[in-house]
């Protein structure tokens, strides 16, 4: 198993029919996921598309994560958790500065992403809302307010996605607070 060390990010290549496993080793840990197609990096995973097209705020096993060209990149297939989030941006120091009030800001998911996709040519404005893998947000039904809440994983809790195509992965250890109830763990992950 590869390992994201607190607070870092990675990217890297999966090949359609692989397996991409990602796994909280402590328990309440986020890992940040987005994906372009390799045949063309325009081609990203859309939190839009995905949600229009499910009905549904929460994804579960087997739904499908569709591109902003309405085709399936990735199909979850394996999930002990039940529970993500598919609304929220990376976080960064923006995020930081804005909602923590904080005056020197620490980078976040949003920067360690644009870091390990420079490779690839993908800069910072071309990162899209994340699939927030073990994300735990609270969606007020009426009033749409949201409330980000601890993970519910576990030490050893793990999702396992399919690759429908050819794809460019960035993953992260998310670094806000909230999301990993005020501790930064690292994030396990591996190709099969
Ligand atoms: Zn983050």
């Amino acid at each position: 198993m590869k390992v994201i060390p607190p607070r870092e990010g990675v990217a890297f290549a999966l090949r359609k029919g692989q397996r991409l496993i990602v796994v909280d080793p402590e328990g309440e840990q986020v890992s940040d996921l987005v994906a372009y197609s390799s045949a063309d990096l325009e081609e990203v995973i859309s939190s839009g598309r995905t949600l229009d097209y499910l009905s549904r705020l929460f994804l579960r096993l087997g739904d499908p994560i569709y591109s902003n060209r309405s085709r399936v990149m990735l199909r979850i297939e394996e999930d002990t958790v039940g529970r993500h989030d598919f609304l929220l941006t990376p976080c960064s120091a923006d995020t930081f500065r804005i909602i923590y009030g904080h005056t020197e800001p620490h980078g976040g998911c949003h920067g360690n992403l644009t870091q390990a996709l420079a490779p690839w040519g993908i800069s910072g404005d071309r990162i899209p809302v994340a699939f927030n893998i073990f994300m735990h947000v609270r969606i007020d039904g009426e009033s749409g307010e949201l409330k980000v809440l601890p993970p519910k994983s576990r030490a050893g809790d793990r999702i396992v996605f399919h690759a429908e195509m050819d794809l460019v992965i960035g993953l992260t250890a998310c670094s806000a607070e909230q999301s990993n109830n005020y501790t930064f763990k690292p994030i396990h992950y591996d190709i099969f």
